[in-house]
């Protein structure tokens, strides 16, 4: 059992209750970590920490080609640590070791492309219409960031905030996941090694209200970049709006996944099964509705079967497992409750739709790849987010009705579209209601390209250029260059 503390102000400190609470492993269920239990006394030290770093002190001090080698410094020390962080992340989240080795061994990419960044943030100088000044704008950070992350990709999608966080100038609090905090409390000692001010990077670990709501509601706090369910965002971004905070949600997604009659066939399925099965179906843009045009429907639902029918289940650490348990027993037990409502709705089982209890699982909370046919959009399985390995395949007619049913859903993170007609590529990348279209593929993200949400799957974008604006304010500055003449009572 290790226990781990908090990063306040440069150190790690105990929790101001004094108390801790256990981290499960999902695949053996047992605890394996003591997470500090923190509330609105650590979130104040850290707010404190982060604004002070922000405003006075070697941060604020800094030029920002120095704030951007420190940046660099960081993506180096997290290549160096890949393996150890991502052995802490399957151990909390029981995601399969090979991925999060990727994504880990991916993270210092962030930082390289933002570090480079942070000296390339520049105002203008405006062209102006009025005689006799000189005006230009400069980008400031937006202040201190409060980071709220969720369970599945805890450190990916911490990089994705803080990078351009920390290119902008920001000062940062993160609260992770209180299911998955070690990796988050592990990766706060590079910021040290790293040679960052002490302030600039905080954690404080604990429950949902009791810390993240503190967190938002605290008055120092500028921004609240947030990714988690859309139940959470619609909460936390009515608290920001209260105390007129900028906020960015990053939410769920109810991803279609739509295979054209032209498609290459194969591929479309590969693509349709790591669209769901990978991450055992956790991720916000899984794949879990499968629509496919009625010519191919019985080959594609015949192919998809004799793949995910092979997958292999067991203990993620191992690199010949397929599918992994799923994260929290919560988890586990919503994502049963599902598969009954899908029953129930009369969806038609296809594959699984059971707890997995093979020797292979462990004593872990395994959930059988499933999937159900026939499933029509207005069935709960196709409206709501399940994040488990549940697909639902829908039968459609032609682009028009594959349109109306892709964006008949409140969500809108993903999609994709498996065709070999170009123009039909290029008409439905154009319709779809989703902040990312893939074509032919499934699942790609890069640092380069803006990702977020139409609808209810979120505010704001991550990634890309546009990503660091997410955490600046602009100032115009005015400057009189001749002397100041007129009636004074009138607005110039
Ligand atoms: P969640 O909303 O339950 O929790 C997310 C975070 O919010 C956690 O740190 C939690 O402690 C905190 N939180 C909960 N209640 C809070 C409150 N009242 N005030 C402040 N903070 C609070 O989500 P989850 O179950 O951890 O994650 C799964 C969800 O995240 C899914 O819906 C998934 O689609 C979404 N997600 C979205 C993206 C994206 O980029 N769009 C990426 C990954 C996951």
């Amino acid at each position: 059992m290790k226990r781990y503390d908090l990063f306040i102000n440069g150190e790690y400190v105990k929790p101001s209750t004094g108390t801790w609470f256990e981290s499960q492993n999902p695949f053996t269920g047992e605890a394996w970590a003591e997470i500090p239990r923190c509330d609105e006394r650590d979130v104040e030290l850290a707010v404190q920490a982060a604004h002070q770093a922000l405003t006075v002190g070697p941060w604020a001090e800094m030029s920002a080609s120095q704030r951007g080698l420190l940046i660099h410094r960081l993506g180096d020390l997290i290549a160096q640590n890949a393996a150890q962080l991502a052995q802490t992340e399957v151990r909390d989240n029981g995601k399969l070791y090979t991925e999060m080795l990727g994504q880990l061994n991916y993270i210092p990419q962030w930082f390289y492309y933002y570090g480079g960044m942070a000296d390339k943030i520049q105002g203008a100088t405006l062209p102006m219409d009025k005689k006799g000044y000189f005006t230009y704008t400069r980008h400031e950070p937006i202040g201190v960031v409060a980071a709220i992350t969720p369970w599945n990709s805890p450190l990916l999608l911490t990089a994705w905030k803080i990078a351009p966080a920390l290119a902008a100038g920001c000062t940062i609090v993160v609260k992770p996941s209180e299911f998955t905090s070690a990796s988050t409390l592990e990766f706060a000692a590079l910021f040290e090694q790293a040679g960052f001010p002490a302030g600039v990077f905080n954690v404080v670990t604990g429950f949902g209200k009791e810390v993240g709501g503190s967190l938002v509601e605290h008055p120092l706090v500028n921004k609240v970049s947030f990714t988690g369910s859309d139940a959470t965002g619609k909460l936390i971004n009515q608290q920001a709006a209260g105390n007129l905070k900028h906020a960015s949600m990053e939410l769920g997604g109810k991803s279609a996944n739509i295979i054209f009659e032209d498609a290459d066939i194969e591929q479309a399925v590969f693509g349709a099964i790591s669209g769901i099965f990978a991450a055992t179906g956790q991720t916000c843009i899984a794949g879990s509705r499968l629509l496919v045009q009625e010519n191919v429907y019985d080959t594609v639902v015949e192919k998809l079967l004799e793949i995910a029918k092979t997958a292999k289940m067991g203990n993620p650490m191992d690199e010949q497992t397929q599918v992994g348990p799923v994260t929290t027993p919560a988890q586990y037990q919503k994502i049963l409750d599902y598969i009954d409502i899908a029953n129930n709705e009369g969806a038609k089982l296809l594959l699984g739709g059971k707890p997995a209890t093979g020797q292979e699982c462990g004593s872990g909370w395994f959930v059988e790849p499933t999937i159900f046919g026939e499933v029509h959009n207005e069935m709960r399985i196709a409206q709501e987010e399940v994040f488990g390995p549940v697909l639902s395949i829908i039968r459609f007619k032609d682009e028009a009705d594959a349109l109306s049913i892709a964006n008949g859903v409140r969500f809108g993170l993903a999609s994709a579209v498996w065709t070999t007609d170009i123009g039909k590529a290029i008409r439905m990348s154009e319709k779809l209601q989703a902040g990312t279209v893939w074509v032919n593929t499934y699942r790609a993200v890069s640092y380069l390209a803006p990702f977020g949400g139409y609808k209810d799957s979120g505010l704001g974008r991550e990634n890309g250029q546009d990503a660091v604006f997410e955490f600046l304010q602009t100032k115009s500055v005015w400057i009189n260059s001749g002397a100041v003449a007129g009636n004074p009572f009138v607005m110039r």
